[in-house]
């Protein structure tokens, strides 16, 4: 199939593999077969929630294969991949050498919309951050839709646009550098870069390639288009000099020229008009901070008014597993952390507390370096409960810094902490590795940790 024009691609009567049967491959599969391609999905797990699912999108005419990929999946036109499917691996490779286009889910989804988009990425607070611009984006004159990482397909709300035809649509698309990784003619109106640390280091060979696959977002907007940035990350202060698209910075270090300027008590705009007094924002900690300084930026350019961006500023209260209150139990207060899946977001969720923290930290290891938490724990931490399968990196990192305990389970991890904290202490769940070990994502195990706690209370 010829991609190279976007307005040429013709989808119906091609032949088209998915790779990837979660969330992005189910979406794909379904816009692809209403657009009348011909598709095939090939998945190499073979669970009982994939066989449901193989079930239920079999029964629509999509033909699947779980359990492994065969040949079958180079009888295509295009191949469209799932973002957990890495593109160094075998399959991709082979596509590729057979001359058959391979594209990201959100490439190809993009192809049948011209609705602006806004495609935000980041290391930490991607979620946090698209539900506060989309929330500031609900006013009379858009149609703003939710979508990508964050839990619904791109694929398949632009297949409901398709049948719905909705006006004054926008999307805004929370994106892993996954998702771009696979990009021909994805063209973001504004693009949003919160920050660039150390994360998915398991997946690429080093710093460079995990930035380039964030900047590829990057690689078709034009002078019309928009980046917003942190101009407190030193990386994307770098990469952004001289670039075709408009640039606006945003940072809590009163750094650069700025649409929103942070001050100790207030933000306030450029005709110094003051937009949000500190302690009226809604969400706790300094990081979320910056995140509600991209969103504003982000909603600013769309023509959002300042009424609204102080509203949502002032009651969005956040996300579930991200530095969630959970409960107080005699003085002890919960906090479910979960989504906290690499180093520099447990050093945030420290950053955000000045007291007698029990840190439970542990899961499956994505390469981070743990005593990178020395400077935020010291005088703060009371004692780290390492769990799981990086339990013994975790402890050979903090030696005899702080004090540390190693067990096997999330709960046997929670009931140490239980046993040993005091009233005023806190105890988070902020592990800095992914779940994958012991659960099957995050929200598994933030849940797992809120129902502990809920027995602890009942006890
Ligand atoms: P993402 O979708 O990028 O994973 P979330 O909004 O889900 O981001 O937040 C994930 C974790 O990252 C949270 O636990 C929070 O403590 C931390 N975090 C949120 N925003 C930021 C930020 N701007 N900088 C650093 N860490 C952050």
């Amino acid at each position: 199939m010829d991609i190279s024009i976007r307005e040429k691609i013709q989808i119906e009567g091609s032949k088209i593999t998915v790779i990837g049967l979660g969330r992005s491959g189910e979406g794909a599969s379904r816009l692809a077969k209403y657009l009348g391609a011909d598709v095939f999905i090939s998945d190499s797990g073979s669970n009982d929630e994939l066989m449901e699912q193989s079930r239920l999108i079999g029964s629509n005419g999509i033909d699947v294969e779980t359990g492994g990929h065969s040949k079958k999946i180079y009888d295509a036109d295009l191949v469209v991949l799932s973002p957990g499917i890495a593109q160094d691996t075998e399959i991709v490779l082979t596509a590729k050498a057979k001359g058959i286009p391979v594209v990201s889910e959100i490439e190809f989804a993009s192809w049948f919309t011209d609705a602006p988009t806004v495609s935000l990425t980041g290391s930490n607070g991607k979620t946090t951050t698209v539900h506060l611009l989309h929330e500031m984006c609900k006013i009379d004159s858009f149609s703003p839709a939710l979508a990508g990482n964050v839990g619904t397909a791109f694929s398949q709300i632009v297949l409901a646009d398709l049948k719905d035809k909705p006006s004054d649509r926008i999307y805004v698309l929370e994106i892993s550098s996954f998702q771009m990784e696979q990009i021909v003619h994805f063209r973001p109106f504004i693009s949003v870069f919160l920050n660039i640390t150390p994360d998915h280091l398991d997946r690429y060979n080093n710093m460079d390639d995990y930035i380039q696959a964030k900047l590829n977002m990057i690689q078709n907007q034009g002078k019309n288009d928009h980046i917003v940035f942190n101009f407190d990350d030193p990386i994307l202060k770098e990469k952004f000099e001289g670039v075709h698209p408009q640039t606006h910075g945003f940072s809590i270090l009163g750094k650069g020229k700025t649409m929103f300027t942070m001050n100790v008590t207030k933000i306030y705009d450029e005709a110094h008009a003051t937009l949000i007094q500190l302690d009226q924002l809604a969400l706790p900690g300094r990081h979320n901070l910056a995140n509600a300084l991209a969103a504003a930026t982000a909603a600013k350019i769309l023509g959002v008014p300042n009424s609204r961006i102080t509203q949502v500023m002032s009651t969005f209260v956040g996300v579930e597993h991200r530095l969630e209150k959970v409960l107080n139990i005699n003085g002890v207060t919960y906090y479910n952390d979960s989504k906290a899946t690499n180093v520099d977001a447990v050093k945030v969720a420290l950053d955000s507390f000045d007291k007698s923290i029990h840190l439970i930290l542990g899961g499956k290891d994505k390469g981070g370096e743990f005593s990178q938490l020395l400077p935020h724990a010291q005088n703060k931490v009371k004692e780290i409960v390492a769990y799981g399968q990086a339990g013994k990196k975790i402890s050979a990192a903090f030696g005899d810094a702080i004090k540390l305990e190693r067990v096997s389970s999330l709960r046997d991890a929670v009931e140490v902490c239980h046993l040993r904290a005091v009233t005023g202490d806190i105890i988070l769940l902020s592990p800095g590795c992914a779940s994958f070990d012991q659960f099957t994502n995050f929200e598994e195990r933030g849940k797992e940790f809120k129902s502990i706690v809920q027995e602890i209370n009942l006890q």
